[in-house]
C-alpha cells in the first residue's frame, strides 16, 4: 500500500526520500507564472484606459483572494473524503492527501515547482483562453488572483509545515499577519477529529465553516442523495492520523 501510494503521487530521490522535481514540473510552473502575470498586466493596462475601473478592480482582487480560501477548503475536504486512488484525474491527489495525512512534515520538502505543478498547469489551461478574449479588467484582475491563491495553495500549506527558522523572512512576515495559511491555525487539520480546518489560502474561512458545522451538514446531504459516506466519519484515526517513523 505504501508502495502504491507513493509511486501513484511521487518520484522519490533514493537517498534523499524527497520527491525528484523535472523539466516538466518547472516548465508548468513557469507557464502557469506567466499566465498569471499576463492577466494582472492586462488588467492593469485596461484599467490605465478606464480609470474608474480602479475601485471596481482593488474590491474584485479583495473577493478574489477570499473566494480562493473558501474553494481551497471545499476542494480539501472532498479530496480528504470521497474516492479512491482509482478515482479518474483525482485520484493520484487523493492518495497524495492521504499520504500527506500519515506523513504531514514530508510536504515541507519538495520545492515550489513539485507542490504546485499540477494546479500551474490547471491555470494554465484554464486561464489562458480568458485572458486572449476578455476585455473588462475588472474580471481579469478577479481571474489573475484567485487563480494565483489557487495556484500557489499547495505552497502555503507547505509552508504552514515548514519550521519557522527555515521560512523565507518574507513568508514569515506573511504567516505572522495571517496574509497566507499560519502554522498553528493549520495544525488544527492534522488533530482529532481530523474533520476540520481545510482551507489553505489564509485559513481565514476555517473559523467559520468549522464553527458552523458546514462541512458536516454537506457530508448529511452528500450521504443523503447519493448514499456515500466521508472517510472523516469511519476509522478515523488509522486514516488520518501521522504514523509515527514515517517522517
Ligand atoms: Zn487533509
Ligand atoms: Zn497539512
Amino acid at each position: 500500500m505504501e508502495l502504491k501510494q507513493r509511486s501513484a503521487s511521487q518520484t522519490l530521490n533514493q537517498e534523499s526520500n524527497w520527491p525528484i522535481t523535472t523539466f516538466a514540473h518547472r516548465a508548468r510552473l513557469a507557464a502557469g507564472c506567466a499566465t498569471l502575470l499576463f492577466s494582472i498586466a492586462k488588467s492593469l493596462v485596461l484599467t490605465t484606459a478606464a480609470p474608474r475601473a480602479w475601485l471596481e478592480s482593488m474590491l474584485a482582487a479583495t473577493v478574489a483572494y477570499f473566494t480562493a480560501d473558501l474553494v481551497t477548503g471545499i476542494y480539501h475536504w472532498a479530496i480528504d473524503n470521497y474516492g479512491s486512488a482509482q478515482t479518474p484525474i483525482f485520484g493520484s491527489q487523493i492518495v497524495g492527501f492521504q499520504g500527506h495525512h500519515h506523513r504531514p512534515s514530508q510536504l515541507a520538502k519538495p520545492p515550489v515547482a513539485y507542490n504546485v505543478h499540477i494546479a500551474a498547469a490547471a491555470v494554465t489551461a484554464v486561464v489562458t483562453p480568458i485572458n486572449l478574449l476578455c476585455s473588462d479588467p475588472v474580471f481579469l484582475l478577479f481571474v489573475g488572483v484567485f487563480a494565483g491563491c489557487v495556484m500557489f495553495s499547495q505552497q502555503f500549506h507547505a509552508w504552514a509545515h515548514t519550521p519557522k527558522g527555515r521560512l523565507p523572512t518574507l513568508v514569515a512576515m506573511l504567516q505572522d499577519a495571517g496574509i497566507i495559511l499560519r502554522r498553528a491555525d493549520h495544525a488544527a487539520h492534522h488533530r482529532p477529529p481530523f474533520n476540520n480546518s481545510y482551507c489553505i489560502v489564509s485559513g481565514v474561512w476555517n473559523r467559520v465553516l468549522d464553527r458552523s458545522k458546514f462541512f458536516v451538514a454537506l457530508e448529511v446531504v452528500v450521504a443523503t442523495a447519493l448514499g456515500h459516506e466521508p472517510r472523516s466519519w469511519s476509522d478515523t484515526i488509522s486514516d488520518w492520523s501521522e504514523k509515527s517513523g514515517t517522517n
